[in-house]
């Protein structure tokens, strides 16, 4: 069911604990922590603690949540010392989105004016 943790999704187990990552801030309903495979000095991701498979699908079940993904990249750019960051959704496999648990990446710590990818 949407918002149930879903078994085999490794954002929902960082979310539970049962696998291990670098925790920067955590709220009752979100969890942000460094990208196993950073593309920028700083790469975080943010994540809804109930599982929806992308940001689309979290903003239609929980606009609220979604919001709050948006000031927590915000306060964690901010923590990170970052004045220009950026945030990115994917969304689908051809868009490079290869973990189906809404998230979005927090890039920063170098220019990133070459493109959007
Ligand atoms: P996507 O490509 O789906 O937008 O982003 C998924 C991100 O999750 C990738 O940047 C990938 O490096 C990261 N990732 C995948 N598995 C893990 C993990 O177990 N721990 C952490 N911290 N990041 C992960
Ligand atoms: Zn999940």
């Amino acid at each position: 069911m949407a918002g149930e943790p879903q078994a085999g999704c490794v954002f929902c187990k960082i979310a539970s604990g049962d696998i291990p990552a670098t925790v920067v801030r955590r709220t009752e309903r979100t969890l942000t922590f460094r990208d196993i495979s950073p593309q920028a000095p700083t790469h975080l991701l943010v994540i809804p603690r109930v599982h929806h498979s992308n940001a689309a699908e979290l903003a239609a079940a929980e606009p609220l949540i979604a919001a709050e993904l948006l000031t927590e990249a915000g306060e964690a750019a901010r923590g990170e010392g970052l004045e220009s960051y950026r945030l990115i959704f994917n969304t689908g496999a051809e868009a490079g989105q290869t973990v189906f648990h809404a998230h979005v990446h927090v890039l920063g710590g170098k220019p990133l004016t070459e493109g959007l990818v």
